[in-house]
């Protein structure tokens, strides 16, 4: 799952992207209201954590740009203590929720996975097909209750995967949702991630669409 962060506070800009790596997410970052308009308008987040105080563009106008324009990502309002109006115009704009200054790192990754999922249409944080679980707050996968280890890459295609089980992800849907900005990306590289999560899980759920991407489907569905 892939993030962007605008926080213009540059502390508290790489203490949020620290904790949301260590998340298992990939992260882009902003620290003005402008870059951070213009990577949510070009670039395809999971979700954004969008601080309102920013320079150059407010948040606010920010995401009422975002909104307008048709950009439908969820989006997390970080909003100054007690400032109940900052709280209003957040959610007015198009803000899916917020959590007020200063925040503890895990009500920030907590609200994050709550959006993330409903965006998807999960009701849980663990991700469920066949004898395979996803479980995104300890960011842990079991199959048939046993634990199965996957490298940080492995376990992102997959949970990917998994949280649009039933749908088909193209190559470049995955690529864009992986890597940050600054990756080298090489579509290549998702066939073979591919190929080490079939055979960790020695469990057929991925489903190759010729031409389109993969699916996740339970394990008697698998073309
Ligand atoms: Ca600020």
């Amino acid at each position: 799952m892939r993030l962007l962060v605008v926080e213009d506070d540059k502390e508290l800009n790489r203490q949020l992207c620290d904790a949301l790596r260590s998340g298992g997410y990939v992260v882009d970052t902003a620290f003005d209201g402008e870059e951070g308009q213009f990577l949510g308008e070009t670039e395809p987040y999971d979700a954004v954590v969008l601080d309102l105080g920013l320079p150059i563009v407010d948040g606010i106008t920010v995401l009422e740009t975002w909104r307008r324009g048709g950009r439908s990502m969820p989006v997390l309002v970080l909003t100054a203590r007690d400032r109940w109006s900052d709280k209003v115009s957040g959610i007015d704009a198009g803000a899916d929720d917020y959590v007020a200054k200063p925040f503890h790192m895990e009500e920030v990754l907590a609200r994050l996975r709550a959006l993330i999922r409903r965006a998807a249409g999960q009701s849980t944080n663990e991700f469920v097909c066949g004898p395979v679980c996803v479980d995104t707050r300890a960011s842990k996968v079991t199959v048939d209750g046993a634990m199965v280890k996957l490298t940080s890459h492995e376990y992102r295609v997959l949970a990917y995967l998994m949280l649009h089980k039933g749908k088909i992800v193209s190559r470049t849907e995955l690529t864009e949702h992986l890597y940050d900005q600054d990756f080298d990306r090489d579509s290549n590289t998702i066939e073979v991630f591919i190929g080490r999560l079939r055979k960790k899980l020695q469990v057929d759920i991925i489903e190759t669409v010729r031409g389109l991407g993969y699916r996740v489907v339970e394990p008697d569905h698998v073309a």
